[in-house]
């Protein structure tokens, strides 16, 4: 039988199927999924004030902060993506993403504006202390958002909640960032559907996977149109702008964390740095819808198996 639970975490919807005989184990799985997931919001949430990231963000340019390890650990894996993407993929965009505020006004900010911001914006102005699992900044008024690798994270531990119950077979899908283990019963996989950048409600395309995670970025989850343009909420760190070669990115790993940051990455790069930057990791594939909706595929393997 399948069980099948939505909720709300990471600010975002959550989705949690469970496939087993028994409906006690299966109801068991998801609870213990769905607090590991309220668990991972409370520790990595800017927008929650008792987070580590919130005193990362208060406290950092002041001094070290310790934090707890896996806070440590999403933070330090997330440098080294900014690191393989050439900064384009960087957790201290905060300052930028603060000053775009897509959660509120719909105004476009002067370049004055945004001039003043970019000095804040810098991975390598991050100071990780690995010995005492401590974060701080190099430079005043920066912050971190983990908001483009901790969905994923959070899809990967709360499977492995759903394993530790003792189930093979689930799907859990926070806000589209979605982790598969096992198969529908009686069918070989699960199918995942991937939204469509431009027709809201329809798919683009569909794949039928087992054992792995599929994240996609969009230009279409958070944004506002002004004077015909439209301003979404991944951002460009150097042009300290909503960056613009992309409409949407799908990337398929082997965890939703690697997926999630990867898709973000991609989205920033753009198709053609993009699809090198995914080609070049190892169990990543991907693609890429870019700016005037062509796909393209980072193999073509990966396009004969999905359902257009
Ligand atoms: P995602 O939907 O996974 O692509 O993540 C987008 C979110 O990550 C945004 O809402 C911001 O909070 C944050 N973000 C925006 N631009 C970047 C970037 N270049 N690198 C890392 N995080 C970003
Ligand atoms: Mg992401």
């Amino acid at each position: 039988m399948l069980y099948r639970e939505t909720g709300t975490a990471m600010g975002t919807v959550v989705e949690i199927t469970v496939a087993d005989a028994s409906e006690r184990k299966a109801r068991y799985a998801i609870g213990k999924a769905m607090a590991e997931l309220r668990r991972i919001d409370a520790s990595m949430s800017r927008h929650s004030p008792t987070s580590d990231v919130s005193r990362i963000n208060r406290e950092g340019a002041l001094r070290k902060v310790q934090v707890k390890k896996e806070v440590f650990d999403v933070i330090h894996d997330s440098v080294a993506i900014s690191e393989a993407s050439s900064g384009s993929f960087d957790v201290t965009v905060l300052p930028l993403v603060d000053l775009w505020g897509f959660d509120r006004e719909r105004v476009v900010p002067n370049s004055g504006l945004i001039a003043e911001v970019l000095p804040k914006v810098g991975y390598k102005n991050l100071v990780l202390d690995q010995k005492t699992g401590s974060v701080g900044f190099a430079v005043p008024g920066m912050g971190i958002d983990l908001g483009a690798i901790a969905k994923g994270l959070a899809v990967d531990r709360a499977v492995e909640k759903i394993v530790a119950s003792g189930v093979r077979d689930a799907i859990v899908d926070v806000g589209g960032d979605v982790r598969v283990i096992g198969a529908r019963p009686g069918k070989n996989s699960w199918r995942i559907g991937v939204l469509h950048p431009r027709r809201s409600g329809t798919l683009l395309v569909s794949f039928d996977l087992r054992d792995t995670a599929v994240a996609t970025s969009g230009d279409y989850e958070r944004f506002f149109i002004a004077d015909g343009v439209r301003y979404h909420h991944i951002l460009d760190p150097a042009a300290g702008q909503p960056a613009r070669g992309c409409q949407s990115v799908t990337v398929l790993a082997h965890t939703a964390a690697e997926a999630d940051a990867c898709a973000t990455a991609a989205f920033v790069l753009g198709p053609e740095k993009g699809l090198a930057f995914l080609r070049a990791r190892r169990g990543v594939r991907g693609l890429i819808v870019d700016a005037e909706g062509v796909l393209h595929w980072t193999d073509p393997a990966m396009a004969k198996t999905a359902h257009l």
